[in-house]
């Protein structure tokens, strides 16, 4: 019987704790690292329920330390990816006609796994898998994925009591149905915690769902689909395959009952996706939804009247912490000249505390990038500053050491263009480029800020003049779908800045938030009618 309404509060953010010496969890977490080490995990496919095994073994190995193998993942084919769209639907109607107390259960009973039995195997499989220090791998892997299923959870239920009004003589109502097909989330490698969030936002309103991550995050992917099937997710609802993106994705896109793609990763991964989408519009049963939130070439703009620490502060760690590897990573600075010299100097002296090294050392700021092709990448930008003709000169950092791990020290590169390649394009990795304006002319600098790059993800302003924080707040408008003030432009948390950018950073649905969540339903509106008319002709055309 089901004749109640279910009520599930608004949680509170997931604690974050802090692993101090001497503290129980840095206990557990240093046990969790050293047993995980010690294995060499085969991981499989998660398809219709059943672990599946290509035999087709790549290796996985911590970015920071390219010697030890930590197991093996089974690459798929293109008939698993078939074999997950197959079980996907199968499992789609009894999945959608679960009632919702039940299937909100199911992500609320994962997030307490999470937040207890599973919380240091996951942040360890995150330390060793992406090379993130204990204090990013908690705040991602467990508080944030904790919040993203509370919160979802929370805010279903509130779209689930949003109702049409009905007068008198008449019932209106509205269901809020899943979408008929299947949901494909292609996620990224840089947060576990979105890895999560891609197929269980879709999967809480009623969808099924193909979820294929970066291969180098399939480490801490797989934990969690262990933790959802413990929490009972039924058979098929969530099928987790390893094929490469394009083969996987052109397969899903040409499907009819493909119903819409979670996608969180690169900017010309994304349109890639939008163009094929295009292509076989025909084919589908339903408009599939697209949403994507992709790359950012976030901004720190210091105003003449900033507080220098703060801006300090806010770049030494909205530009490095996890290796600038955040979408939401301060890359490109303005300073006024008033005060550029003692940014500078101080930035410097604090760069050149942050020790760099593997995870497993908990006295590390800065860990490896994820891998060889990202590492070739930044270094190349680095040394590209060399030929620059003066535009740029490398202030601090800029060494590269691919011996043992994937190892970048911090980098500040000081430019006299503000157009210099490294204050436009996403470079994704521990790199800050800075650019000194004239402090009279701050308004105008606005201007070229907001007309650097095509993206418009996260951005900071530092200011103490409050008419100059409104100035910039309005002119910044479209500039970043995340305005920080007085603080560094990474670090949303879920339920307080939901979180995603416009322009060519994506389609803005702000995951963890309502607004996400809508595009996972298809409501139906439902009109019943007490007493029926039953003469068609209306009193205005009776004669007078
Ligand atoms: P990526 O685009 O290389 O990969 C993302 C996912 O897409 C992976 O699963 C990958 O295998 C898959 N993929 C690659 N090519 C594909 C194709 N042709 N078709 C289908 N799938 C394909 O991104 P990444 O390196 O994993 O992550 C870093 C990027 O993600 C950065 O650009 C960063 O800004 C962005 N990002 C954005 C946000 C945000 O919220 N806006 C959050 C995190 C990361």
């Amino acid at each position: 019987m089901n004749n109640a309404y279910f009520d599930f509060a608004e949680p509170k953010n997931e604690p974050v704790l802090n692993y101090a010496p001497g503290s129980a969890e840095r206990k557990a977490l240093q046990k969790a690292l050293a047993e995980m080490k010690s294995q060499q995990r085969d991981i499989p496919m998660y398809i219709n329920g059943e672990e599946v095994r290509s035999g087709n073994k790549k290796e996985i190995r911590p970015p920071h330390e390219t010697g030890h193998l930590l197991g093996h993942f089974h690459a798929s084919t293109e008939a698993h990816v078939h074999d997950a769209i197959d079980a996907a639907l199968n499992a789609r109607e009894s999945w959608a006609a679960t009632s919702w107390e039940h299937r909100a259960s199911i992500f609320m009973k994962a997030a307490e796994l999470l937040a207890t039995k599973y919380r240091y195997r996951m942040n360890a499989a995150t330390m060793l898998g992406q090379s993130k220090n204990a204090y990013q791998a908690e705040i991602d892997s467990a508080c944030e994925l904790i919040d993203f299923l509370r919160f979802n959870v929370h805010f279903l239920s509130q779209i689930y009591k949003q109702q049409p009004i009905s007068p008198q003589g008449m019932d209106n109502r509205m269901e809020y149905r899943p979408l008929e097909g299947f949901v494909l989330a292609v996620t990224p490698f840089n947060f576990t915690a979105i890895g999560g969030n891609l197929p269980t936002a879709p999967a809480m309103c009623g969808n099924v769902c193909v979820w294929k991550p970066a291969n180098t995050q399939i480490y801490s992917a797989s934990v969690f689909m262990e933790i959802l099937i413990e929490a009972g997710l039924p058979k098929g609802v969530i099928n987790l395959i390893y094929p490469s993106g394009p083969v996987g994705g052109e397969i899903c896109y040409a499907h009819p009952y493909f119903a819409g793609v979670h996608f969180t990763g690169s900017t010309g991964v994304f349109q890639g996706m939008w163009k094929s989408i295009g292509n076989n519009i025909a084919r589908y049963k339903s408009y599939p939804r697209i949403v994507g939130e992709t790359g950012g070439k976030d901004f720190v703009f210091v105003h003449p009247s900033a507080n220098v620490d703060a801006v300090v502060a806010g770049l030494a760690r909205g530009a490095f912490e996890y290796q600038g590897q955040k979408c939401s990573a301060a890359s490109r600075a303005y300073l006024p000249a008033n005060l550029a010299d003692e940014i500078k100097t101080k930035l410097v002296a604090e760069l050149k505390t942050m020790k760099m090294g593997p995870v497993d050392d908990f006295t590390n700021f800065i860990n490896a990038v994820i891998d060889e092709k990202a590492f070739d990448s930044i270094a190349k930008y680095i040394s590209n500053v060399e030929q620059s003709n003066g535009a740029a000169k490398i202030l601090c950092g800029g060494k590269c050491d691919k011996s043992k791990g994937y190892f970048i020290e911090p980098t500040v590169i000081d430019t006299v263009d503000p157009s210099y390649v490294t204050m436009c394009e996403e470079i994704f990795g521990p790199v800050l480029t800075i650019y000194t304006y004239d402090a009279d002319n701050w308004i105008q600098e606005l201007d070229v800020l907001d007309n650097t790059s095509p993206y418009a993800l996260t951005g900071a302003i530092f200011a103490q003049d409050r008419h100059a924080i409104e100035f910039m707040t309005k002119a910044l408008v479209n500039s970043a779908g995340n305005f920080y003030i007085n603080d560094k432009p990474t670090g949303a948390v879920v339920g307080q800045q939901p979180f995603g950018g416009a322009r060519a950073s994506g389609t803005n649905d702000k995951a963890g938030s309502v607004l996400n969540l809508y595009r996972w339903l298809s409501p139906r509106t439902i009109k019943e009618t007490y007493v029926s008319p039953v003469d068609y002709r209306y009193p205005f055309h009776q004669a007078d």
